[in-house]
């Protein structure tokens, strides 16, 4: 589909980044791109299915695209925030990084999760460790995860397998 081949040709692959030896894919110009953008954000929302009362975005490039998917899908959206940055009371969630433990949080009492059905949204998929930390804290919060929908997904690296909600991913690579 024609949001397939937008980030397909937009995406810029760069070399030994974050890391030596690691191939990362920058997205940069596809959300710069006002098609792009267009097409990745009615792609995304349609992996609600009319059934999200809620989106939620993943810091930081998850909160580019939480907004808009919120919008062409009719709902609100949360972002999902590293450590720290929000107000109390907060509900946290740690997770094991290749280096280290990283956290996410959401609002403990700002806004109601309870019940509610949230479409999770982020740029990139790669091991699972930031998209099933927060599929666990949106749970805990008592919200329903109806899926997980991202631009990219790199195969391979076994984040597909580790989710246990529906996962839609526009480009795998
Ligand atoms: P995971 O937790 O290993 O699945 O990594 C996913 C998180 O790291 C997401 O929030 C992505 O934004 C980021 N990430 C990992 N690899 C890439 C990449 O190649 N390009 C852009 N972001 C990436």
């Amino acid at each position: 589909r024609r949001a397939a081949a937008s980030v397909q040709r937009l995406t810029r692959s760069v070399a030994d980044f974050p890391q030596p030896g690691v191939q990362f894919a920058d997205l940069t110009p596809v959300f710069a791109d006002a098609t792009g953008l267009r097409e990745v954000i009615d792609a995304l929302a349609a992996a609600a299915h009319g059934r999200a009362d809620l989106v939620a975005g993943i810091d930081a490039r998850g909160f580019l695209l939480g907004s808009g998917v919120a919008l062409a899908a009719g709902t609100g959206v949360l972002a999902v925030r590293k450590q720290g940055k929000l107000p109390p009371p907060v509900l946290s969630q740690t997770y094991q990084l290749e280096y280290g433990k990283a956290g996410l949080e959401v609002p403990a009492d700002a806004i109601a999760l309870e019940g509610r059905r949230v479409l999770v949204v982020d740029d990139v998929l790669a091991t699972g460790g930031t998209v099933c930390a927060t599929v666990d804290l949106l749970t805990r919060a008592g919200a329903e995860v109806i899926g997980v929908a991202v631009v990219m997904e790199l195969e391979g690296l076994g984040g597909r397998d580790r989710l246990t909600v529906p996962l839609t991913s526009l480009v795998a690579v």
